[in-house]
């Protein structure tokens, strides 16, 4: 039997989805595989390590610190080197995310071991286990095979279902000592913008405004109708640097990747950079006046028509449902 450790992401103290993902994921890979999860942070994280082990896991090691209270590739890098070097596992799993891009290429440098990123699903191809990743922007996809060593993937958030939650599930938790030394970085405050209501990276509906919005205040009917779907509001590069909206919203090849079952493009015209962030999504909808907008050529349904008639009839026809 294989064993693969699963490297947990929380934030504010819960687990984030994409941790669930990766458990999925990890029993995609090896269906008897024994799965372990890593959850780094401060203070207890025993209710972490218990939720990762209903998700799919069959145990979880926490490494508690207080230079692990915030995300650092130092401090985090040390605490999961520490585990894995333990545990001597066949595979290891991570989300996709800034805090995945960032810590997984380091690991994976330190054990000497090649890294398949950014994977959007897990297949078998003959006795091998394939691999899907979208390459190019996303214009194409590549299957990848690893032929030697350790399994080392990271999964992109929001398409490889979790595993059905199973509150009977246990496990054994187990917390870990690691010396977290040498931390040239030093976490003072964090100041979180945009990250109210749904987490844009995890979210089934994302409502996102471009430079069409033409303000800050233009963006307001596209949060009425985001909430009204439970959904996040994400934003194009030209609506970010037209100061309408914060940065954290970008989408795109240098903003963040989404893939959720509903995309809803406002006032966007589509260009490369931007598809690169959303067209794997499940569902695309644009709502633009510009027929002739590339966005139209990904998207599966099509609004012609001015964003500030559009975007308020939909939310008042999605209230009357
Ligand atoms: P525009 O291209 O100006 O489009 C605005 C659209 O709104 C138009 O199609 C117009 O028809 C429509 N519109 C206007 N008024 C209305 C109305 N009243 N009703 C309906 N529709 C209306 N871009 C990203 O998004 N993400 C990235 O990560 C990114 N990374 C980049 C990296 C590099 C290296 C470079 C060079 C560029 C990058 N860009 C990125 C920028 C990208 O090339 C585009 O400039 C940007 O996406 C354009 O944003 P937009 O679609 O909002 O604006």
């Amino acid at each position: 039997m294989s064993k693969i450790v699963v490297i947990g992401e929380s934030r504010e103290g819960e687990l984030r989805n994409v941790t669930f993902e990766a458990v999925a994921a990890a029993k995609k890979i090896d269906a008897d595989a024994e799965v372990v999860g890593i959850i780094c942070g401060n203070g207890d994280l025993q209710v972490q390590g218990e939720e990762i082990i209903r998700y799919g896991a069959d145990r979880a090691v926490t490494v508690a610190h207080e230079k692990l209270e915030n995300y650092t590739s130092e401090g985090y890098g040390q605490a999961v080197l520490a585990v894995i070097q333990d545990e001597s596992p066949d595979g290891i799993v991570m989300g996709h995310t800034s805090i995945g891009k960032d810590l997984t290429p380091k690991l994976a440098a330190k054990l000497g071991t090649g890294l398949v990123s950014d994977a959007v699903d897990i297949g078998a191809d003959d006795d091998n286990i394939t691999f899907t990743r979208p390459i190019y922007s996303g214009k194409a996809f590549e299957k990848k095979v690893i032929t030697d060593g350790l399994t080392f993937v990271t999964i992109r958030p929001n398409n490889i279902a979790p595993l059905e939650k199973d509150e009977s599930r246990e496990g054994k938790v187990i917390s870990k000592e690691v010396d977290i030394t040498d931390i040239r970085t030093v976490i003072k405050d964090v100041i979180r913008k945009a990250t109210e209501g749904v987490d844009l990276s995890e979210a089934n509906v994302v409502i996102a405004g471009g430079r069409g919005v033409k303000s800050d205040e233009g963006f307001k009917p596209l949060y009425e109708l985001a909430e009204e779907l439970g959904g996040a509001v994400g934003a194009s590069r030209g609506a970010c640097d037209a100061e309408y909206c914060d940065y954290a919203l970008q989408i795109g090849q240098t903003g963040k990747v989404v893939t959720p079952d509903l995309y809803i493009a406002v006032g966007i015209s589509g260009a490369i950079q931007h598809l690169a962030g959303m067209s794997n999504s499940k569902v695309i909808v644009a709502i633009n006046k510009d027929p002739e907008a590339n966005i139209f050529n990904v998207a599966d349904y099509g609004i012609v028509g001015d964003l500030f008639e559009v975007v308020p009839k939909l939310t008042e026809e999605i209230r009357k449902m």
